[in-house]
């Protein structure tokens, strides 16, 4: 099985573009992508119990536009936010799940 790829990255209005190395596309509204934010502040860490605890995150305008994407080392994307939120590492397999979740 050949390791997940992302062949091309683009912004279309206010969606991610996305292209696999395996001919496949996904298209991340700005929203859903800034709401599934896998960093620690926004999904919160599980504490000595197990338990995660989600925090509130306080969205604004601004949290749902994009300012720019980077690719990480050949794994990820780090999308920066217009609020300056940039904590963010989505991985490849994280996008492509993202992707599929909403058809
Ligand atoms: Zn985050």
């Amino acid at each position: 099985m050949s390791r997940l790829d992302l062949a091309q990255v683009a912004v279309m209005g206010n969606e991610l573009a996305l292209a696999w190395s395996d001919g496949a596309e996904s298209y991340l509204g700005f929203e859903a992508l800034r709401k599934a934010c896998p960093c620690a502040a926004c999904q919160g860490e599980p504490d000595v119990t197990g338990m995660v605890v989600v925090p509130s995150v306080n969205h604004t305008e601004k949290s749902f536009h994009l300012l720019s994407h980077t690719r990480m080392g050949g794994y990820a994307l780090q999308l920066t936010w217009a609020d300056g939120h940039r904590t963010g590492l989505y991985s490849y397999e994280y996008l492509r799940s993202l992707g599929e979740s909403h058809g």
